[in-house]
């Protein structure tokens, strides 16, 4: 790749952490207005060079939204930075400390850690600390260099302190909103299969536990189903695992298409799945195996130009009074195993279960 090349890359940050992104440019939306705003107030206020500095502000903001549109966020963060930069200390050195224009320089503190690597952020912390504390020495020690009146700077340091809490209310209303989607990306990643989108074998565990404690209570019946492929194996072997895979998504699917959408349904291992069917005793568990071994059956399985024959075994079971999790799963792979057995293809329903019609 050439430089030129390299220019027009969308930068690694922005693929990062896209909704900063969009957040920055509405933040450059606001910001360009409200220098729109002060042009017309300084002029009012009687400092006609900071209400032109606004006319240079409003073209950064400008090309900085055009810039993180084309996803050329470098260039956009360092045209907002000097802007901000620029313009506090151009309006506390012109009016004074007490115009507020230094706020703004503390929005940047939470922005920092999310648009950069904490190693820059770090040292972007420190300038900024750096060049706070100086401007603040040189107004403690100096007089502003074109102060306008007491009723003007109050006016000033009120629209800047309001702007400020707007916009902070805004960026931390926005904060949160990331935080609570990682949050929700994180318990999905927790409890779900990558590959098949199911439930995990320790989310089901869980979700099962409690089943089984409501069952315990009101007795109300729970069967559960152990399905596996029929020669998984051999699909891989003569197929590659890549076809594999998305065999055991097709069976996922065709699983949760036949059951009900309140079952529970999981990827145990491997290309085995269980499901935990509320309301339903054995025979009813049992036919539901038996419809999705049909659908299974019914699939068109189609591997280089040759159909296969994709089967699948059910090992049958419920909940019994008193029972173990482990108990009731360890039932419904034994008739599983009948199920290898006998010949494959075909359910089985645990002998030791009693059947409740
Ligand atoms: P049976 O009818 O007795 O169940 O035979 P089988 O070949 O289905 O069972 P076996 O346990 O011998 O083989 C299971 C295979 O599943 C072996 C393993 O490589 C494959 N497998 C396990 N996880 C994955 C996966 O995520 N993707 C793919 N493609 N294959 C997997
Ligand atoms: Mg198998
Ligand atoms: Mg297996």
């Amino acid at each position: 790749m050439n430089s030129s090349d390299t220019s027009k890359t969308p930068d690694s940050a922005s693929v990062r952490r896209p909704q900063f992104w969009q957040v920055a440019k509405r933040c450059c939306q606001i910001a360009g207005t409200v220098d729109v705003a002060f042009f017309f107030l300084f002029h009012v206020l009687g400092s006609p060079l900071l209400a032109w500095v606004n006319v240079i502000s409003v073209s950064m903001y400008i090309l900085a939204y055009q810039a993180l549109a084309r996803r050329r966020n470098r260039l956009a963060i360092t045209l907002i930075w000097t802007e901000v930069i620029v313009h506090a200390a151009l309006g506390t050195l012109l009016i004074g400390w007490d115009s507020g224009f230094h706020y703004y320089l503390l929005m940047f503190i939470p922005a920092l850690f999310l648009s950069m690597p904490l190693r820059g952020a770090l040292a972007a912390l420190v300038s900024l600390w750096g060049f706070y504390v100086v401007l603040d020495v040189v107004m403690w020690t100096g007089e502003p260099l074109q102060p306008i009146s007491r009723d003007a700077l109050l006016a000033v340091h009120l629209f800047n302190l309001s702007v400020v809490f707007a916009m902070f209310s805004y960026l931390s209303f926005f904060y949160l909103k990331i935080v609570s989607s990682a949050q929700r990306k994180l318990r999905k990643m927790a409890a779900t299969d990558p590959l098949t989108g199911l439930l995990n074998r320790r989310h089901i565990i869980d979700l099962a536990e409690r089943e089984l404690a409501r069952f315990q209570r009101n007795l109300h019946p729970i069967g559960l189903l152990l399905l596996d492929i029929d020669h998984f194996k051999s699909i891989n072997d003569n197929h590659g695992h890549e076809i594999g895979d998305k065999v055991l998504v097709d069976v996922a699917n065709c699983i949760k298409a036949v059951l009900r959408n309140h079952d529970l349904i999981a990827r145990w291992g491997g290309e085995e799945f269980l499901a935990v069917l509320p309301d339903t005793n054995l025979e009813q568990a049992r036919a539901s195996a038996e419809r999705v071994r049909q659908a299974l059956m019914q699939q068109r399985w189609c591997f280089d130009g040759k159909t296969v024959a994709l089967t699948i075994s059910v090992g049958v079971s419920e909940f019994q009074e008193g029972d173990e999790l482990k108990s009731a799963i360890n039932r419904a792979d034994k008739a599983l195993y009948r199920c290898k057995d006998d010949g494959r293809n075909r359910v089985e329903v645990c002998t030791d279960c009693e059947v409740t019609v």
